[in-house]
């Protein structure tokens, strides 16, 4: 993992979390020419489905059909994401090295404990990779790491926004993935593992047909409400600053 400065780097709890709630907006802003990347906090050990090694391979054919910059996954354990100071530096430190001037969060509400705490923890880690007088160590690249020039300089994201399209929330904004939408649903069909119709876990798991359709229904709905025909959903805290009326996008009536 070398100094490669991000564009937009987004977290998730879990591999294909992020196929699922923003893969669609990554492959957008990476056809865009912006430089992207996932980091996923765990590795998916607890999963009913497959090994780590399994979604290890797959997550990175997921990064590829997304045409990420770069995916990492974190060796914080899966089902206990848990924010703890030590998981906030581990998180901090990706920041510092990545410097992404976006950060998408998961959002900060959700039946998975794994998924709300990430959100809180991202944005802990983001507001201690701020500050200045805080070490959280060198690059990897970095051979000697007694040298205080080697240091991971302090580093914010300009922008926080959260993925939204796990919670029953009113987004404040949505993505148009109407062009990338088959990207997406391809990216999260690369975990073989979790989604191609098997007998372990059946119980659980819906068929293929049946994940087509509700991917769909859930774009649809939030595309719908864009005024497209596919989107996903993003929650900002901060308000929307207009400088045209003329140009504000969504029709009213
Ligand atoms: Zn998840």
């Amino acid at each position: 993992m070398n100094s490669i400065a991000l564009d937009i780097l987004a977290l998730a709890a879990h591999r294909d979390d992020v196929e699922q709630t923003c893969g669609g907006t990554l492959l957008k802003m990476a056809e865009r020419g912006y430089r992207t990347g996932i980091l996923d906090l765990t590795k998916g050990e607890m999963g009913t489905r497959g090994t780590a090694e399994d979604r290890a391979r797959e997550a990175e054919d997921a990064a590829r059909i997304l045409k990420v910059s770069w995916r990492q996954a974190l060796d914080i354990p899966d089902g206990r994401v848990e924010n703890t100071w030590e998981n906030r530096l581990k998180v901090a430190r990706v920041i510092r090295e990545l410097r992404p001037r976006v950060l998408i969060l998961p959002y900060w509400q959700g039946r998975h404990p794994d998924h709300y705490t990430a959100s809180i923890l991202g944005y802990e880690a983001s507001f201690l990779a701020g500050l200045a007088k805080l070490d959280v160590g060198h690059p990897q690249s970095a051979a000697n790491h007694q040298d205080e020039l080697a240091k991971l300089p302090p580093h914010r994201p300009f922008k926080i926004i959260y993925a939204s399209l796990y919670h029953d929330v009113r987004p404040t904004f949505v993505v148009d993935i109407t062009d990338q939408f088959e990207g997406r649903f391809a990216s999260l069909m690369a975990y073989k593992s979790q989604f191609s119709d098997q007998h372990a876990g059946s119980g659980i798991f819906p068929a293929q047909t049946e994940i087509r359709a509700r991917v769909e229904a859930m774009a649809r709905f939030y595309g719908m409400l864009g005024g497209v025909t596919y989107a996903e959903p993003f929650v900002q805290k901060e308000v929307g600053l207009v400088d045209d009326l003329l140009a504000i996008p969504v029709k009213s009536i």
